[in-house]
């Protein structure tokens, strides 16, 4: 029986072609973008499509396509053995983090893909990754279950955790890094699936609304606060992702302390996570992290900001009060961090 797999096309590279008045990428029709791929009609899969109406450059990706994109995977979860999504690299790490938070405990694959390079030039990546991105939402283990049981991110010859990784390179084939977790399968002559640590057990749990009323400040040396006061505006913004100095650490700064003890004491909530690209915030490890673990600020291990963001976003939707959201974001959810 062959598998049936789903690919929903959202936009991004893979399907773009140059606008002959501007000179710019656009995004463009999916029939055109299957038409450069006869091979997906020989593969060992029954593929169905969806598109969004208007294919999307990943830049103007908002909550509400996430939603979307969930949505589709939600109504169509019974249907099929694999989710294929189509999307622009720029953003893909923060669409893949959201949807983990979104569709929780899921047992089939949503795998996301997209190029650097149009699917109609010479050299594009584009073909590769789709075609491996679809032979993986197909995979499955002797006893009938699917091999991989989560939202993850394929780009070239590399399949990553979604929530764990970031966009690294604007102009190598290979985009995507996953600092803190290892490949969730490397593609040669064949997938070779790891045997990584299994996500928390979870029942399936669909939640697809999100808060936007969150924030992110990025910390640098000699950084004036007074410009971040508005920042603190609590409820305005409901919570800060800080990305601080090495193992958590920032400055002394009386008014940021200030600012950090009046926004957590009125219920807002803060994760600190760390600006290096590996490792992962220690609050009390040094001196210079006490100013964060005084005023309350939750310490985000290994988080990436991309599933910081998604996750307060999803927290803050999800939950009545700044406890709830508080525990949640301190938990591993779906393998998101490492705790
Ligand atoms: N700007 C494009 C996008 O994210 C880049 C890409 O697809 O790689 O939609």
């Amino acid at each position: 029986m062959k598998a049936k797999v789903l690919l929903i096309y959202t936009g991004g590279t893979i399907g773009m072609i140059n606008d002959p008045k501007t000179g710019a990428l656009s995004a463009f029709d999916f029939r055109y973008l299957l038409d450069q791929i006869p091979e997906l009609n020989r593969m060992n899969a029954d593929i169905s499509v969806v598109s969004f109406d208007k294919p999307l450059d990943s830049s103007e990706i908002l909550p509400a396509d996430w939603k979307k994109m969930a949505e589709t995977v939600i109504s169509n979860y019974e249907l099929y053995d694999g989710f294929v999504i189509l999307h622009g690299s720029d953003t893909m790490a923060y669409s893949a983090s959201a949807l983990s938070f979104m569709l929780q405990g899921i047992t089939k694959p949503v795998i996301f893909t997209g190029s650097q390079l149009p699917i109609g030039t010479i050299r594009t990546d584009g073909k590769e990754n789709l075609i491996t991105a679809v032979e993986i939402a197909a995979a499955k283990n002797p006893d009938g279950s699917a091999v991989i049981q989560e939202a993850a991110i394929y780009f070239e010859y590399s399949l990553y955790r979604g929530n764990r990784t970031s966009k690294v390179s604007a102009n190598h084939f290979e985009a995507f890094k996953s600092p803190n977790y290892p490949e969730l399968a490397v593609a040669g002559v064949q997938i070779s699936y790891q045997n990584n640590q299994p996500k928390p057990e979870k029942e399936l749990h669909f939640f697809t609304d999100l808060d936007n009323h969150v924030a992110l400040l990025k910390i640098f040396p000699g950084i004036n606060f007074e410009l971040y006061k508005n920042l603190f505006n609590y409820p305005e913004v409901k919570g800060i992702v800080i990305e601080t100095f090495g193992s958590g650490n920032g400055p002394s700064n009386s008014q940021l302390s200030r600012y950090l003890i009046d926004f957590i004491g009125k219920g807002g909530v803060v994760i600190n996570i760390t600006q290096c690209l590996s490792g992962n915030v220690e609050q009390g490890k040094y001196e210079a992290s006490n100013i964060f673990k005084k005023a309350g600020v939750l310490g985000g291990a290994d988080l990436t900001a991309e599933a910081a963001i998604t996750k307060l976003m999803y927290a803050i939707a999800r939950f009545d009060n700044s406890k709830q959201v508080s525990a949640f974001m301190q938990k591993n959810i779906c393998g998101e961090m490492s705790v």
